[in-house]
């Protein structure tokens, strides 16, 4: 019996021959697939590129093998682990939906569009993706990579954040998702989006879909998908009190699981100057001599900007005398514990051992 091909078939044929050819298939966490290997890679690639991924995708897999061994670990450890990956909250949800697999679930992973969306961190993309690479399943996905080369396939109008634009862009992706090879396809168009349909550049006449492709014709790829609508952020402003002991440790406090930087460990901040000399006899009394301040540096997140001062100090306090509280360290810098660091911790420590070598101390 002859069947005549519909649009969809040549789209996911035509996606399925390019992978087969081009696509990626060593990724880390393309061997040995499984459910929990493959949230974990989808969730750190979220936001992230694929290279930068892979060394915390393996060094994550090392320490935590199995969702067990997740669920069971300290958060401090979880989120030492994800340090310079950003977007912590992906981390902590990470955690929160290991803890919820293993006391409910027994330690199997739903597979299902709604048990995996009940999951914290799981969006149908996310869930789409583990269903068709862990499950086998026809599911779809649409993350950002998608959503670039559909927007300019049908030349879609408009911010893929608008929920009309969303939608519509979700029917394209269930339309042209594949009975067969569904894992493959989904690999296929989150590769074709990262390497070929590159948001600045895309490489339209190497591109399998090129032909049918509704912006190449009309020769404006650039013009989708449609930009978010820009908004001022506000600025706010504050002070960090890096602090120094005479060994050359720093003073770091663990920040509430609420708020910015929840959970990671972070400098004490003041508001302006004389709150940071406030704060500074509080924590360390007279000893405390402030020895540096450091230029202003922005650090922006997604509702503001934050220009942030260093303010440097060096604290006459024996090192480890101050540990009753949990929730504050002298942090090694030689010898880091397992922490969780805000992102602009990490480069100031890095500035800080610039500036200040640490004399070698036999200890
Ligand atoms: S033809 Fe160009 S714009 Fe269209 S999907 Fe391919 S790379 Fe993207």
């Amino acid at each position: 019996m002859l069947h005549s091909m519909s649009k969809a078939d040549n789209f996911s044929n035509a996606v399925l021959d390019w992978y087969d050819r081009h696509g990626r298939k060593d990724l880390p966490w393309q061997r040995d697939t499984s459910p929990y290997r493959v949230w974990v890679s989808e969730i750190m690639l979220q936001q992230t590129q694929v290279k930068t991924v892979i060394p915390y995708f393996e060094s994550f897999m090392t320490a935590f093998p199995d969702v067990h061994s997740l669920a069971a670990a300290p958060e401090d450890e979880v989120l030492h682990l994800w340090t310079g990956l950003g977007y912590y909250a992906r981390a902590r949800n990470l955690h929160r939906a290991a803890k919820k697999i293993v006391d409910e679930f027994a330690g199997v992973f739903p597979d299902t569009l709604e048990g995996l969306e009940a999951l914290s961190g799981i969006g149908r993309s996310t869930a789409g993706a583990i269903l068709s690479i862990a499950f086998g399943q026809r599911a779809s996905i649409l993350d950002g990579n998608v959503k670039r080369v559909l927007a300019r396939y049908h030349r879609v109008a408009g911010w893929p954040g608008q929920s009309a634009v969303h939608k519509q862009l979700w029917q394209i992706a269930e339309q042209y998702t594949p009975q067969e090879r569904c894992a493959d396809y989904t690999q296929a168009m989150m590769d074709l989006g990262a390497t070929l349909c590159t948001r600045s550049a895309p490489a339209c006449h190497l591109c399998p879909i090129g032909s049918g492709c509704a912006a190449n014709a009309a020769g404006d790829p650039l013009t989708y998908p449609g930009k978010k609508p820009k908004k001022t952020l506000p600025v706010r402003a504050t002070h960090f009190l890096v602090a120094r002991n005479r060994d050359g440790e720093v003073w770091l406090e663990k920040r509430p699981a609420r708020g910015i930087w929840g959970g990671l460990w972070c400098f004490p901040q003041a508001q302006d100057e004389r709150d940071a000399a406030d704060l500074c006899l509080d924590l360390w009394g007279e000893s405390a001599q402030k020895l540096d301040e450091w230029r202003a540096f922005r650090h922006t997140f997604s509702h503001y900007h934050l220009d942030i001062t260093p303010v440097i100090v060096q604290v006459d306090a024996a090192p480890g005398a101050v540990m009753a509280a949990s929730d504050r360290l002298w942090y090694n810098l030689r010898s880091a514990p397992t922490i969780g660091l805000a992102a602009p911790v990490v480069s100031l420590l890095a500035r800080l051992a610039e500036t200040y070598p640490s004399k070698e101390t036999t200890r």
